[in-house]
């Protein structure tokens, strides 16, 4: 039989996964031989070079979108996340964990797992209580009554209970707590027959009956809350990128995530750390398999066409990256890269003289691609030597939080804690009981009461302190301000040498949308001319780049008015020890992450953009799309691997990776 090529272009969280797949897969079909085998080769093309290890090293931490960022780029200290940061975890102990309702990322969870990353888990801290800045006042979420109200004018005394509640007032007009989609499936029905089912006054644009696949998310807020309350939401909730016009049926859904349930996780060595394992497994197979991998930093897919039913592709080097250098062919190709980089190999292929076929350029398959919202953001991350929010801020972060993870039982255990007491801390719940391992909590009382209700002892006065200062976690928030700064984020000293001299990790500004182009100015002083276009500036593919002075001064001087009060000035801030941004609306990206337009059928897209020519008629062409643009979970690193692993199954005949009967990996289009 003749040897197959695969090739993936991206090697981003669903290109590595794509791969890890293609070689650890097992086939349902026992006679197929779709899989990766003996002799075949596996090529995947980055236009960037990211640091996967010694051998295979790059100008910054893996991840593409994801991208850790160390103290001294140094891995034993204290780290900030300058892309994607967290994940929700799937708790596969639960009882009905497998069902449709059980929240998580499950396709994540299985892969931190199996790429045996367990180890490495710990909680990400929301704040029960976080602190806003909004319109000059300063408060925390607790602050806010009908006494004291958030500082807008909103309909209904809305400025009197959370900003989040605008979003449960617009969802409850189809979906309330004891009606609408539960299960995954149910909403994936949802956002193609989803329809307004609240009766509504006559003087609303929107009425009952309205389908909210149909309807924009920005123009039904503010229908329904007025300008105020929009203002509010939007505020306050920090993402504007959750308040544009995008698909009602999918917002709603999405913005689920500010009500209670999820549990955040991430991973100590940073969340890079994820696609250096995955890099690492997709090394080993290949070697033990006999597969031959070709990894090609620095080169980019140019163009892409089917020409008398084989695959013909163009490479062109980083230095160079409009212009082709070579060429290949290939049985099957994966274009694991977002839209705006799945628009210019279109662009480029576009021009090509060619008699074959142009999928990428088909009316409908530009008509869908067009169906992902690009949603630029930014992120500014700092080390200071103290943690000066917390130890001298008036508006400081409510962060207490307690937390038992391994490290905690380890520290314990060396502490002399009773080892009969550890033991049954690390044990799950059972029952009635509350979770300990991982869980976080906010007081010291409810945190000491599950401990002693789990152990059925009361604990010494000295065991409670030790206890408390190991499980102590001061981090992560956000706070929250409509200044540009939009959110910040407290990493603290999460360095894995606990030795070495502290050094704490602030995400000072991650912004998103118009927020984008007020930092961008500042990258250039007063007296400096922009050189580089924007269209050719790939710098978030080099990495972090260093926080220049103005840049500097302007975030201290907002992250002081959200912790020291609208008169604060800028010096109240210490300068940190390093400062660094990533501008995620920069090429080849141009989007953090995407968002559904409305007036689209989102299951017929994610059913046929996986594989475009599926809207051309007659054609059949090996050219897979995908990638978080196009899921069912936008914006999250889970998007991506469902997206390829819907592939593999579908058109690989690859048994799923996890039992998917009530976890469908994209939407069915019914
Ligand atoms: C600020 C920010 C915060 C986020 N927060 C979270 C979070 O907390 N949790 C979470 O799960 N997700 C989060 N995300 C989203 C998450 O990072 C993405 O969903 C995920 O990384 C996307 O993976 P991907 O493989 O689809 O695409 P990408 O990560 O974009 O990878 C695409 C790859 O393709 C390469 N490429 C582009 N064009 C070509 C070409 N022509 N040829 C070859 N290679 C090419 C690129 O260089 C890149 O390496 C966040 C993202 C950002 C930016």
């Amino acid at each position: 039989m003749k040897a197959k090529t695969y090739s993936i272009f991206g090697a981003g969280a669903a290109g590595l996964y794509t791969a890890w797949r293609l070689l650890n897969g097992e086939s349902r079909d026992k006679s197929s031989n779709k899989l990766l085998e003996k002799g075949d080769t596996l090529e995947l093309y980055d236009w960037g070079q990211y640091d996967f290890s010694k051998e295979y090293s790059g100008s910054r931490a893996s991840g593409a979108r994801v991208c850790t960022w160390h103290y001294q780029n140094d891995p034993s200290k204290s780290y900030v996340e300058l892309g994607g940061m967290r994940y929700s975890e799937w708790n596969t102990k639960a009882k009905n964990h497998n069902d449709g309702s059980a929240p998580g990322h499950r396709l994540v969870t299985t892969v931190i797992s199996q790429l045996g990353l367990d180890q490495f888990v710990v909680p990400f801290n929301e704040s029960d209580n976080p602190l806003y800045y909004l319109r000059g006042k300063n408060f925390y979420l607790n602050d806010i009554t009908s006494f004291n109200p958030a500082p807008y004018n909103v309909n209904n005394f809305g400025a009197s209970t959370s900003p989040n509640q605008g979003f449960t007032t617009v969802e409850n007009l189809a979906v309330t707590a004891t009606s609408g989609p539960q299960t995954r499936r149910e909403w994936d029905h949802f956002y193609q027959h989803g329809k307004i089912t609240a009766e509504l006054p006559a003087s609303s644009v929107f009425q009952k009956g309205d389908k909210l696949k149909d309807i924009g998310y920005w123009d039904l807020m503010f229908d329904q809350l007025g300008s105020e309350g929009y203002n509010y939401a939007a505020d306050g909730n920090g993402y504007t990128s959750n308040v544009i016009n995008w698909n009602a049926a999918v917002a709603f859904q999405a913005n689920n995530e500010f009500t209670p349930g999820n549990q955040y996780m991430t991973l100590t060595t940073g969340y890079s750390g994820m696609f250096k394992a995955l890099f690492a497994a997709i090394v080993k197979l290949a070697s033990d398999k006999g597969v031959y991998f070709n990894y090609q930093p620095n080169r980019r897919l140019h163009s892409i066409l089917e020409i008398d039913k084989v695959i013909h592709y163009s490479i062109a080097n980083r230095d160079n990256p409009n212009k082709k250098a070579s060429s290949g062919k290939t049985d099957a190709a994966w274009l694991a890269m977002p839209r705006y980089a799945l628009e210019l190999v279109a662009q480029a292929t576009r021009y090509e003289n060619h008699p074959g076929l142009d999928v990428l350029n088909h009316q409908k398959v530009q008509l869908y691609m067009e169906a992902a919202i690009m949603q630029p953001s930014y992120k500014i991350g700092m080390f200071f030597k103290e943690p000066w929010w917390l130890t001298q801020a008036p508006y400081a972060p409510q962060l207490t939080s307690y937390e038992v993870t391994k490290d905690v039982i380890v520290q314990l255990a060396a502490q002399g804690f009773p080892s009969t007491y550890l033991e049954k801390i690390s044990l799950p719940a059972v029952g009635n009981q509350p979770e300990i391992m991982n869980t976080p909590y906010s007081s010291t009382t409810s945190f000491l009461q599950a401990v002693e209700q789990r152990i059925q002892e009361r604990l010494t006065v000295p065991q409670e302190e030790q206890i408390l200062a190991a499980a102590s976690r001061n981090t992560i928030g956000p706070s929250v301000t409509d200044n540009p700064v939009r959110m910040v984020v407290y990493f603290g000293n999460n360095a894995l040498d606990k030795k070495a001299e502290p050094v704490y990790g602030l995400l000072a500004a991650y912004d998103d949308e118009a927020f984008t182009s007020f930092w961008q100015e500042l990258e250039l002083g007063p007296d400096q001319q922009r050189h580089i276009p924007l269209s050719e500036n790939t710098e978030p593919l080099k990495g972090p780049r260093k926080v220049p002075e103005r840049m500097l001064k302007m975030v201290r001087k907002q992250l002081a008015n959200i912790h020291f009060g609208p008169n604060a000035d800028f010096s109240a801030i210490p300068e940190p020890l390093d400062a660094a941004f990533i501008d995620w609306s920069l090429p080849p990206f141009n989007a953090g992450y995407h968002a559904w337009a409305a007036h689209y059928d989102i299951g017929d897209v994610q059913q046929k953009i996986r594989k475009p020519s599926q809207l051309i008629p007659g054609a059949d062409v090996n050219i897979f799309i995908v990638g978080e643009a196009y899921s069912n979970d936008q914006a999250w690193v889970e998007g991506a691997y469902c997206t390829a692993e819907s592939v593999l199954n579908d058109f690989f005949d690859v048994k799923p990776l996890i039992d998917n009967r009530e976890y469908p990996f994209i939407c069915s289009a019914k």
